[in-house]
């Protein structure tokens, strides 16, 4: 979990019950990131309510701060133009350094580093469901690399020139295409022009290897060179569901259905309502974001139909 000190009612929200609905039976250990030192409170109450191993990390500076290199000028403008759009975090540089963080350099941090998987949690999220099996040993036992349970449209004015970076990468490096990805899932006209769908990352059980990988790092440095993440705002959502989507087979790719998810505003239940009953899921079908007007998730099963 990355979280802000200022976050400590919500993260301990979120640790508590994913620790109640799931972890108590495993035990796996918990991470907590943060650009500057986590508070005695912070690590005391987080703490106290983890029964597993806990640690606390520091991000090193160039992993989240703008690189010297960025035209201030250029990102500043580009910050102007989105607030004048009423984007949400337009003008936010902070918010541009996590999601620069988040693409490319949370699975180099050293107490991360000694990990295969991880499960990205956040503060103020809500898990609705027991989770009684092991997430992580299905990824591996399945050969998959990434998994979502929310899937929708980016703001276009986030990220006009990803799409531009991404042909251009791919390209130059055509080898790192997976065979049977999910382009489809990225491009209603193959390739051409970006749809805007990606997975919210703000779930994600994945694979760490998968990010420290030749194909995506290299995918990342080349991104990176671009500036967008400081001059548009590119987010790590797209940025992790196009390397996923391109450099992993579609069947390497998971939906969990079975994980009842709430992120506000967006939520997913299980489908079934026999897995809501033996789940114990405080939500609906209702509650569901799966087939609203704004979810991608009738594409990403088109996508992986085809
Ligand atoms: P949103 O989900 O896109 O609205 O963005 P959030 O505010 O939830 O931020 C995403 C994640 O990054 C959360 O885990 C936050 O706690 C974390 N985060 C965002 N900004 C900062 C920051 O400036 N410092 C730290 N340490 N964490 C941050
Ligand atoms: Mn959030």
């Amino acid at each position: 979990m990355l979280a802000r000190n200022s976050e400590l009612n919500g993260a301990l929200s979120s640790v508590q019950q994913l620790e109640d609905r799931f972890n108590k039976r495993f035990g796996y250990p918990w991470v907590f990131l943060n650009e500057v030192p986590f508070t005695a409170e912070f690590k005391e109450k987080m703490s106290a309510i983890i029964s597993g191993p806990v640690s606390f990390g520091l991000i090193p500076h160039d992993h989240w701060f703008q690189p010297d290199w960025i035209d201030e000028e250029k990102a500043t403008a580009g910050r102007e133009h989105l607030i004048q759009d009423g984007v949400i975090y337009g003008g936010s540089v902070p918010y541009r350094n996590m999601c620069r963080f988040n693409s490319g350099f949370f699975y180099r941090h050293p107490l991360v580093q000694k990990y295969k998987w991880y499960w990205r949690v956040e503060p103020s999220v809500n898990f609705l469901c027991e989770t009684d099996f092991d997430p992580f040993l299905f990824m591996e036992e399945n050969d998959k690399l990434y998994g979502f349970t929310v899937a929708l449209y980016e703001w276009p004015v986030t990220v006009p020139s990803l799409w531009n970076a991404v042909k251009e990468f791919i390209d130059v490096h055509p080898e790192h295409l997976a065979p049977n990805n999910s382009m489809k899932y990225l491009s209603d006209d193959g390739g051409t022009s970006y749809n805007l769908c990606h997975f919210w990352s703000n779930f994600e059980i994945a694979n760490l290897e998968f990010w420290r990988g030749e194909a995506y790092s290299k995918f990342f440095d080349y991104l990176e060179s671009k500036g967008g993440f400081y001059y548009e705002r590119w987010g790590d959502a797209p940025v992790h569901s196009i390397g996923a989507a391109l450099f992993a087979r579609k069947d390497q790719i998971h939906f969990f259905d079975d994980i009842g998810y709430q992120h506000p505003p967006f939520t997913h239940c299980p489908r079934n309502g026999e897995v809501r009953r033996t789940k114990n899921c405080t939500c609906t079908q209702f509650d569901s974001f799966d087939y609203n007007g704004y979810s991608c998730l009738r594409k990403w099963e088109q996508a992986i139909r085809s």
